[in-house]
């Protein structure tokens, strides 16, 4: 069993317990009140959605920008950036730490991609790894390198309330097809025990004589509930899952002095509770019983330990996403 906060810190964690534990004990209250929250708007607009009028695309190719796994000569970072591109147009989905780190900037580059070239921005949930750093999310403003800006605004559809500066922000409220004729499930909501209420929005294609990909950011409303919404969206049987479905079990991303960060972080559980295999064995039954050909596996927040759970007991081919990767489905 690996420590998530290294012995070195112990002796201070029980120094500051009679501050730190009442503290828990707020937050807890409002962990679970989120939780309740998130519940009742997720199974509301799952019970309102419809069939939507997703178009039949003739190709639908991933290029990957950012991911923890990078090709020789791009940089791999704990983010998330990936390039869809269709008959019908481009749209990218999550700008990774955006200029704060140099993999978007420096693998956007090698890969000749300009914000220009897109038709829109998606921002799959407003945290630092997806919408541009950490002073990102605590501003609630998107944020790209200032060489990738696009010269006239872009749609940007983003899954709450926040900025986009150089960008035509949308909110997104409810499911739609966008440009390039991808949809996105509309906001699907979780508590997080720190990062509160969060929102995120995952994208659905449809593609001629195979059926649907189904592609995440981080997965924080969990790969379960995304599956339910899309069958209310579509008939068509699931083709393919891919992208982040946050499963940090023995270790995580990021991790800083001693903290394992991610496996705290963003759990969907309290810090005293760890995600284990049966919570992850749950999540490959699902996936299973959807029984996609293909999966894409993001490693950006989940530990090899279950990535590698994930490739022998997912029933489907099962892809390690990689930065400077081009993929068809
Ligand atoms: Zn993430
Ligand atoms: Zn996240």
């Amino acid at each position: 069993m690996t420590y998530r906060i290294s012995p070195l810190w112990w002796p201070l964690l029980a120094i500051s317990s009679p501050g730190i534990v009442p503290w828990l004990y707020v937050k807890n209250q409002k962990f679970k009140n989120n939780q309740i929250k998130a519940e009742a708007k997720n199974n509301k607009r799952i019970k309102q959605a419809t069939l939507l009028d997703l178009p039949e695309l003739d190709f639908l190719e991933l290029t990957v920008l950012v991911e923890w796994s990078a090709n020789k000569g791009f940089l791999g970072d704990a983010g998330v950036s990936y390039l869809f591109k269709t008959n019908k147009g481009t749209l990218l989905l999550d700008v990774g730490f955006g200029p704060t780190r140099p993999a978007f900037y420096h693998n956007a580059d090698k890969l000749k991609f300009h914000m220009d070239t897109a038709d829109a921005l998606v921002i799959s949930h407003l945290h630092c790894d997806h919408m541009g750093g950490m002073a990102a999310q605590r501003n609630r403003q998107v944020s790209i390198p200032k060489q990738l800006m696009p010269l006239s605004p872009i749609p940007c559809f983003l899954p709450d309330t926040a900025q986009a500066p150089g960008f035509d922000v949308q909110i997104i409220k409810k499911p739609e097809v966008l440009p390039s004729g991808i949809a996105t499930t509309g906001p699907l909501a979780r508590g997080l025990f720190f990062l509160g209420f969060t929102e995120e929005q995952a994208l659905i294609a449809r593609i001629k004589g195979k059926g649907l990909v189904v592609f995440t950011g981080c997965g924080h409303p969990t790969i379960e509930v995304i599956l339910k919404m899309v069958g209310q969206l579509s008939n068509e049987p699931v083709h393919a899952i891919g992208g982040g479905l946050h499963f940090p079990i023995s270790d995580g991303r990021g991790n800083r002095m001693g903290i394992r960060f991610q496996t705290i972080i963003g759990t969907g559980k309290p810090p005293w509770q760890r995600i284990t295999d049966s919570d992850l064995d749950k999540t490959i039954t699902t996936i299973n019983k959807t029984a996609p050909k293909q999966v894409f596996l993001s490693g950006h927040d989940i530990c090899d330990h279950a990535l590698d759970r994930m490739t022998r007991k997912l029933n489907a081919d099962t892809i390690i996403l990689s930065a400077g990767e081009t993929y068809t489905f």
